[in-house]
């Protein structure tokens, strides 16, 4: 594969986690029928990491929340691991922008619900959710409550409860938008840390580069109804640098996308020249 860093490196198998088949969704409102998605189409392998940009109210929450099986397509359908989804599931954990977090629960106690829901005992819960609180960053700051939290540190709490309900796909809705620039670079290595330890990312951002920081691959969507008019592959080593030149040049490709008519190429798993 492409990655040839030292860091956050990781093999593929064949298999897509994640395909996406001709996905359409409107929505009906008393002002008539508004068209969210037209005819979405791509895969995701297991143990990639995709970012999906696109102009704002082009379905890229839309798509999202059916991939978490939180709507349904009104065509065609989403597998996961070979099976369709028809409703939410575990494996596909969604990180929402504004976390959604238990305020009578300390950190740890939020981590560790989601793993009491798992069935796992008491002893094997602390040890669990300790490591994973260390994986986010959080583990000094384990016995805190959300209210005394900063927003990084929810999003960091909502990661590691989202790994402890035991996703292998986890699915983010611009979940660095609403915090400062250093927290969101902060951010970043948590999440390729999460991702090279096992776990496949969809990432939905309107931030070009945070998408090229972040992704193997960037799923471009067209205005609305949205359909994904380009895949720009990003062969860089990791860690990248926001503002290295790699990044600069691949994230110039994706903006070229987004401002371009639609391309009608192939667009699942993609391995396009420049
Ligand atoms: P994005 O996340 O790309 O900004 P959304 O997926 O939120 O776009 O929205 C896509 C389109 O679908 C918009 O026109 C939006 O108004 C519409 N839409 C989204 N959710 C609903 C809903 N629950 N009911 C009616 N219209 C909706
Ligand atoms: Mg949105």
């Amino acid at each position: 594969m492409t990655e040839t860093g030292q860091h956050w490196s990781r093999s593929r198998s064949v298999d897509p986690i994640l395909a996406v088949e001709r996905v359409r969704k409107e929505f009906r409102s008393p002002r008539g029928a508004v068209a969210a998605l037209r005819d979405v189409t791509f895969t995701l392998a297991e143990g990639e990491f995709a970012c999906i940009v696109g102009p704002s109210g082009c379905g890229k929450s839309t798509l999202l929340s059916i991939v978490a099986g939180l709507e349904r397509p009104n065509g065609g359908r989403v597998l996961f691991a070979g099976r369709q989804v028809t409703g939410p599931g575990a494996e596909r954990a969604m990180v929402f922008q504004e976390p959604a977090l238990f305020p009578w629960l300390s950190v740890r106690g939020n981590v560790e619900f989601a793993l009491k829901l798992r069935g796992m005992g008491r002893g094997e819960r602390r040890e669990q959710a300790e490591r994973l609180l260390e994986l986010v960053g959080l583990l000094r700051f384990q016995g805190l409550h959300p209210h005394e939290l900063s927003g990084g540190m929810k999003q960091r709490a909502q990661l590691a409860r989202a790994l402890a309900v035991g996703s292998r796909l986890l699915l983010m809705d611009e979940p660095f938008g609403a915090l400062d620039a250093q927290t969101r670079e902060d951010l970043y290595e948590e999440v390729q840390r999460i991702w090279a330890a096992g776990t496949s990312v969809l990432l939905v951002t309107h931030d070009v580069r945070e998408a090229v920081v972040l992704a193997d691959r960037v799923l471009v969507m067209t205005p609305a109804p949205g359909s994904i008019k380009r895949e720009v592959p990003v062969p860089l080593p990791r860690p990248r640098r926001p503002d290295g030149h790699e990044v600069v040049d691949v994230a110039a490709e994706v903006r070229e996308a987004l401002r371009s008519e639609p391309v009608t190429a192939s667009v699942s798993g993609g391995r396009h020249g420049r």
